[in-house]
């Protein structure tokens, strides 16, 4: 090829290759703009039920949640990003129980593959879409889930299923259990020293 052609061939394909952006600038100028006001749209803003946010406990109106300490899901984390203590008790028949004392879960190091969430048997824990989670430091992304003063819920809440327990569910599966009221945790750094004063009906 002369030096003649290949300069008209590479002047051509210059052109083109113009023209071809220029082609997409134009159809996005005419384009409708979908630009979202984030923070000023916070009232209309939907999030979706399967977003997962924050881990949380849901407790009810007598400040009852439906954990029994049984550990299954720290186990099952695989990160250890939760944390369970446990206290014993006596029970008015004078046997010992162990009850939950704290819930620990920490933000900052969850990956959000809600194994702990489809592994609890009791439907203790869920996700919620929360997502404006940014803090200053660190330690206050460790969160203590049950609150101060909550006690294992009265009605024992009835194991799922093995099937259920083991087969991995769809999210919004796993986010349409009844669900009680939900508050946000708090930050553990405000009330790591506060025991819990959880008290086990089984
Ligand atoms: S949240 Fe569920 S799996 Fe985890 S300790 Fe409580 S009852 Fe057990
Ligand atoms: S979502 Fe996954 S990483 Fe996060 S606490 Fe649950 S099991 Fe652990």
């Amino acid at each position: 090829m002369s030096a003649f052609s290949e300069y008209f061939k590479g002047l051509f394909g210059g052109i083109g290759s113009l023209l071809t952006g220029m082609r997409v600038t134009l159809k996005e100028l005419f384009t409708k703009k979908i630009t979202q006001q984030y923070p000023e749209n916070r009232k209309t803003l939907v999030i979706s039920d399967r977003f997962r946010g924050v881990l949380v406990m849901p407790h009810d109106e007598n400040n009852e949640h439906a954990c029994t300490a049984c550990t299954i899901c720290q186990t099952n984390c695989p990160n250890g990003t939760i944390k369970i203590s446990t206290k014993t008790i006596e029970t008015e028949d004078g046997k010992k129980k162990k009850i939950l004392d704290e819930y620990h879960y920490d933000l900052g190091m969850c990956t959000f593959c809600n194994l702990c969430v489809i592994t609890c048997p009791f439907s203790a824990i869920e996700f919620s879409n929360e997502f404006e989670t940014s803090v200053f430091t660190r330690g206050k992304l460790d969160m203590r889930l049950n609150k101060e003063g909550s006690k294992l819920r009265e009605k024992k809440v009835a194991p799922k299923p093995v099937a259920e327990k083991t087969e991995a569910k769809p999210a919004e599966e796993t986010q349409a259990q009844p669900k009680a009221e939900v508050d946000k945790p708090t930050p553990a750094s405000t009330d790591a020293s506060a025991d819990a004063n959880v008290d086990n009906k089984e």
